[in-house]
């Protein structure tokens, strides 16, 4: 069985965190495109240079530079089989490109994940976040950049996927143990099934 899936939500959300223990049940592979950037800043790699300056400012990295990377990663043996994305697309014209390139493919996605998580919180949590990690686009103006961008050009993506019938709106005030629960009781419900041990 595959499952195609996007998990979405404000940061501070702990749509990584979710990601990964989804990703893991289901046996298939996270791609973040945070992760990307951040794993080639690292590495210092000419991606990394290209994008540090964006990313340390909460901007968005340009939209063709994005969807080539993720077009690359999704195009790997180990993604044929599913896949769970975190972090893009993130406004519409990221969605139109994704689009192009499942339908390319005769696929689509399976079921959009969206963590729901009042804006209160989430900054709470992106500010303890900063404290402990120190990632350098947790300063606060990175912060409120990174929020802003959300609310105008992200969350307005939901309602293109609530049109195909695709979003679980999901509660993401709780434990972590509780919101993956409530995860699984959706994804259950659209026949996306954990991969027995
Ligand atoms: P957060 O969800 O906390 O904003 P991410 O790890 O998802 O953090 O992303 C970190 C940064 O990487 C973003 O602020 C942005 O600069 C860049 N980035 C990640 N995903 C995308 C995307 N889909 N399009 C453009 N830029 C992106």
């Amino acid at each position: 069985m595959t499952a195609r899936l996007l998990i979405v939500g404000p940061q501070g959300s702990g749509k990584g965190t979710q990601g990964v223990r989804i990703a893991e049940a289901l046996s298939i592979p996270v791609v973040s495109t945070g992760d990307i950037f951040r794993a080639n800043i690292k590495g210092g790699t000419e991606l990394g240079l290209k994008v540090k300056a964006i990313t340390d400012a909460g901007e968005l990295v340009p939209d063709a530079v994005t969807s080539e990377i993720v077009r690359d990663r999704l195009s790997q043996d180990d993604a044929q089989a599913g896949f769970l994305l975190d972090g893009y697309p993130r406004n519409a014209a990221q969605v139109g490109h994704l689009d192009e390139f499942l339908a390319g493919r005769g696929e689509k996605l399976d079921a959009v994940i969206l963590l729901d998580v009042p804006r209160a919180e989430s900054l709470q949590r992106l500010t303890l976040r900063a404290e402990q990690e120190g990632r350098s686009d947790d300063t606060e103006e990175a912060i409120a950049k990174r929020l802003d961008i959300y609310e105008s050009e992200t969350a307005p993506i939901i309602d293109l996927y609530e049109d195909r019938g695709i979003v679980d709106r999901i509660d993401g005030v709780g434990s972590l143990d509780e919101i993956t629960a409530r995860i699984f009781a959706a994804l259950e419900a659209r026949g996306i099934a954990r991969v027995s041990a």
